[in-house]
């Protein structure tokens, strides 16, 4: 089932949510209808709160040939489909940084440059609850910061520098009211 998204402007998208705690059939069924709602909107991660759910999971799906180095060598050969994190910690590891540019799919048509760890390690729960010790790097380790974040109330935008910050300004006013005009 494709589920409705939160958009900016929506509290859940600033809260720091809950962690799970139950391992059930129905946490399953809010991973694979996460997974089908990523796809439907031609996605590469989508967190709890973007479906309105104050849970610490996110979805997250790499395509492979996005998955490679310069030397055409994937980056993270064991990302081979959709992965579910449940309950995740994702820190830094090293010092190189790296600058691309994002979006996201609850602040559609705003994309801007950020600025993060190149390399993370990320430890996680699986559906099953069993943990996990990843390293990720790439495309995959800025995916995985960026949905991490939003379990803990944090925009790609609040990133930003101050002259984008002022150019997307009247945009996501704008996106605010249609948020809080919906809701009501
Ligand atoms: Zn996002």
């Amino acid at each position: 089932m494709i589920l409705p998204l939160s958009y900016y402007g929506s509290s859940i998208l600033r809260e720091k949510v809950n962690p799970v705690t139950h391992f059930d059939e129905p946490l399953q069924h809010l991973a694979s209808d996460m997974v089908e709602t990523m796809h439907a909107e031609s996605g590469i991660g989508l967190a709890g709160p973007q479906v309105g759910k104050n849970m610490r999971i996110f979805v997250m799906e790499i395509p492979a040939d996005m998955d490679l180095d310069e030397h055409g060598h994937r980056m993270n050969p064991f990302l081979n489909g959709p992965l579910v994190a449940i309950n995740p910690d994702v820190e830094g590891v090293g010092d190189v940084v790296e600058e691309a540019e994002e979006g996201c799919l609850s602040i559609p048509d705003i994309r801007g440059m950020v600025e993060r760890p190149y390399q993370v390690r990320m430890r996680f729960q699986d559906l099953k609850g069993s943990p996990h010790d990843v390293m990720l790097s790439g495309l995959a380790a800025r995916c995985a910061q960026h949905e991490t974040d939003h379990l803990n109330g944090i925009l790609f935008v609040d990133y930003l520098g101050s002259v984008k910050k002022m150019a997307i300004k009247g945009k996501l006013k704008k996106l605010k009211a249609r948020t809080l005009d919906a809701s009501a």
